[in-house]
This record gives C-alpha cells, structure tokens and sequence, in this order.
C-alpha cells in the first residue's frame, strides 16, 4: 500500500535513513507534508517550493521531489516553522502544507517531539515512528497561498561577474563593488590561501 507518493511507509524509511542518515521523525513527517501538497496540486505544472525550517523537511522535498536546494527549485527561509509551500513557478499559486500542533493530541509522542515538550532522552522513538505510520496526513493543515515572484532571484541569476579587488576571487557584480565576504565577513573562517604553511595539510 503505498502511503507516500508511491511509496509505503516501510520503503520510505529506508530512503530516509540512508539518505539522511537516520529515520529522523521531521524527514518522516515531511514525507506525508509532500504527499498531501502534491495530492491537492494539478498535475503537469512545474512547482517550486519554500521550505520554512532548514531542519530535516528539506530532505523530505530533495528525496521526493525534482525540487533541490542545488537546483533553486527549493528554496529555505529559516523562520523555523514546520512547513512546505508548492507554487507554480510563473503564477505563484500553490498550497502551504504544515504540522498542525493543534492536531497532535492523539499523538502525544509526536507532540512531545514537535513542541519539545520532553527530553529527547525521554522520548520513545519507536512510539513516535508508530505514530507517524498510524496518523500520515491527519496531523496536517493545507492552505491556500499566492507567492510574490519577485525580481530578487532573477537578478541573482542573470547577473554579471567580477573579480573582488580584495580576496581576487569571482563573485556576482550585483553584490556591489567588492564581494560579499570581504565586505562583512558573513563566512566564519580565516582563510589560508598557502596550504604549505598550514600544518594539517602537510604530508
Ligand atoms: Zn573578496
């Protein structure tokens, strides 16, 4: 039987596990969070999707979907809330799929897990599969939604690029006149360009 997309619950575990390293109950979850958008879209149209949380759903919508952070189809705001929307890529209009916390009183494994409302060292992991399994889409809200396509990502796109006049390297010209990371900074590392100098790397 399958439960999500085409697949049954059992086979998408395994997808899961070896993709994401483990049988994590937000990528789970997320599988049914694909199925149901899917199951209220038209067919033949090309979606690209939001993802509010960097946290385990965006493995949902890689391993389902053609829609993957690499190929901008996926895109993530990190505002933290559980939630998918698929929109047609040229009208904007879609659904937003989330987990309803508001539905999780049948399922108080899942609801401990979501509103972390116990230790995970507390938390029965089996239980919590089991609940995903027994309840797939009914812990779910769907709405509809009209996405703003703005210019913002065309332009990141089609830009030009230029060689930054501090670090030397390529970057988009529409990032102003030296690249980003010079500017603020923004990559948490201190950059060693010599690596014999860099005793790590040293044979
Ligand atoms: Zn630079």
């Amino acid at each position: 039987m399958a439960d999500i997309l085409s697949y049954s619950f059992d086979e998408y575990v395994k997808m899961v596990t070896s993709f994401h390293g483990s049988a994590a109950p937000g990528v789970l979850i997320g599988g049914y969070m694909v199925d149901l958008a899917y199951r209220n879209l038209s067919k033949g149209e090309l979606y690209d999707v939001i993802c509010e949380s960097t946290k385990c759903l965006p493995d949902a919508v890689q391993l389902l979907t053609p829609c993957t952070i690499g190929n901008q189809w996926l895109k993530i705001i990190d505002v933290g809330r559980y939630a998918l929307t698929f929109y047609e890529k040229e009208s904007g209009v879609g659904v937003r799929v989330y987990l309803d916390w508001t539905l999780l009183d049948k399922c108080p494994g899942i609801r401990d897990w979501y509103l972390k409302l116990a230790l995970k060292s507390n938390q029965n992991k089996d239980k919590i599969l089991q609940e995903i399994k027994e309840f797939g889409t009914d812990i779910l809200s769907i709405e509809n939604v009209v996405v703003k396509i703005n210019s913002y990502d065309k332009t990141k796109k089609s830009s030009s690029v230029s060689i930054c006049p501090s670090c030397n390297e390529a970057y988009r010209t529409s990032d102003g006149p030296i690249c980003p990371v010079c500017k603020s900074k923004i990559i948490p590392c201190s950059f060693i360009k010599d690596l014999s100098s860099c005793q790590s790397y040293k044979s």
